[in-house]
């Protein structure tokens, strides 16, 4: 495999999801390779830091307080309306208004 294959492995190679077979072939191009090397430190870098952020994160106590302001401000409460219907009623999807591509 050449180098500008093995780049492409690189973040399966670091996840673990890479098979058998390539995994050997890659880790030689590894060893032998520095942008490569330099390439897969990175990414175990940003897969540790990625593992140190939270799961998920609460929003601020007043941020739908926030957000209807904004909303009632751009006067798009009609907007809010029609979702509301569209979500409150025995319909599918399939019987939502179709969208239009623009022309
Ligand atoms: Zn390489």
């Amino acid at each position: 495999m050449t180098h500008e294959v093995i780049r492409h492995l690189l973040d399966d190679y670091v996840t673990g999801e890479l098979t058998e077979d390539a995994r050997g072939p890659v880790a030689d191009h590894i060893a032998a390779c520095e942008i490569c090397r330099a390439e897969v430190e990175s990414l175990k870098e940003i897969l540790a830091r990625a593992a140190e952020l939270p799961k998920s994160i609460d929003p601020p106590a007043d941020a739908w307080l926030n957000i209807r302001a904004a909303i009632e401000r751009d006067n798009l409460s009609h907007f809010i309306t029609e979702s509301a219907r569209y979500c409150s009623d025995d319909r599918g999807l399939a019987e939502f208004p179709p969208v239009h591509a623009a022309k």
